[in-house]
């Protein structure tokens, strides 16, 4: 049931491995969040016509659901929020093709949401962070960013492959299914000897493609997997905890808010919070059940837009696969 003058939104996350559905409310927050992961065969990365397949082959049943997990009717929405980019440009189709027909059947109003201000939106709801420096780490994306006049701007980011991307594809050439982070993770845990791989910053950019590179050359010498994957996580994590560490003491924000899937992962949560220490800042982690891509982080996100005015109509409703979060206008935060 709705209340009154309460904003619902049902937003549709679907740019890579997931397809969620959730309905958000300005005044009671997220009210359901159903997820359907897409699990590549073994040894495989992602694939986008497998994914997209599989998210049409979800998406009525997850749309069903969050209906009822929500308690909410059709009728009671005020907009629908879709995925714009980044993303897989099959799997964002159908996510906006999904809320397109949701938006003409029911004559709402359609609202277009950037991923990674998904990301940073939920988590910002979840722990109340007011104006932190946010360190995004996903399978998309590896940034450092802070808000100033109207948009998010960045302060260092990969100047290759991502975090999530330099973990999982280490984790697919020993042998080990994607996503791999916790399993990786847990070998870490069991690692012992700190291999000597190269830590490569430029300006305050980090840089991943020659550490796997690295990694992966040390693993065919026969450097044990416990080892390998330790000694990753502590030069890719050191390296992002530096630039970090560089913006924070720059803008003296007092707030650091960690989101997006990496951000599960303890051993950089433990480095970000010397970080913080060290800065008199407060740490803040998004909570792990909206870490990784969920529906949640668009309706939210969606019911922030909507409420500022930013509605597309179906006819312009396109999806943008390379999207940059810098490039977006934010009024909810202005
Ligand atoms: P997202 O794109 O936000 O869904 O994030 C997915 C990425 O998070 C994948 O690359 C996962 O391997 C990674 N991930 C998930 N859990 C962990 C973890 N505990 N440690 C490191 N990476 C993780
Ligand atoms: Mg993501």
């Amino acid at each position: 049931m709705r209340e009154r003058d309460e904003v619902l939104c049902l937003g549709i996350e679907s740019s890579a491995h997931t397809f969620g559905v959730s309905i958000a409310s300005d005044k009671r927050g997220v009210l359901c969040d159903v997820n359907a992961v897409y699990k590549p065969p073994p040894g495989k990365g992602i694939h986008p016509r497998e994914a997209s397949q599989h998210h049409s082959h979800v998406a009525p049943s997850m749309v069903k659901r969050a209906f009822e997990q929500a308690g909410v009717s059709p009728a009671e929405l005020d907009a629908i929020a879709y995925c714009k980019g980044p993303g897989l440009g099959p799997c964002l189709r159908v996510g906006a093709t999904v809320a397109r027909t949701l938006a003409s059947a029911l004559n709402k109003p359609l609202t277009p949401v950037h991923h990674a201000i998904g990301h940073i939106e939920i988590a910002a709801y979840a722990t109340g962070a007011i104006d932190p420096l946010v360190v995004l780490v996903s399978g998309g994306h590896t940034s450092i960013a802070a808000f100033a006049e109207g948009r998010w701007r960045v302060f260092g980011e990969t100047e290759d492959i991502t975090l999530g991307n330099l973990i999982d594809m280490f984790a697919r050439e020993i042998g080990l299914p994607s996503p791999a982070g916790p399993a990786i993770e847990e070998l870490a845990k069991k690692g012992k000897n700190l291999v000597d791989l190269p830590y490569l910053q430029k300006g305050n950019d980090v840089s991943y493609s020659g550490l796997l590179t690295a990694a992966l050359a040390k693993y065919r010498e026969g450097i044990s997997v416990e080892d390998l994957a330790y000694s990753l996580q502590e030069v890719a994590f050191a390296e992002l905890a530096e630039a970090a560490e560089r913006a924070l003491a720059l803008l003296e924000k007092r707030e650091l808010l960690l989101t997006g899937g990496v951000a599960a992962n303890k051993r950089l949560q433990e480095m970000l919070k010397v970080v913080c220490e060290e800065h008199d800042a407060r740490f803040y982690v998004v909570p792990m059940k909206y870490a990784g891509d969920c529906g949640a982080q668009i309706a939210w996100t969606g019911v922030l837009a909507y409420k500022s005015g930013v509605v597309v109509s179906v006819e312009e409703s396109f999806v943008s696969p390379r999207w940059r979060f810098d490039e977006v206008d934010v009024p909810w935060r202005s």
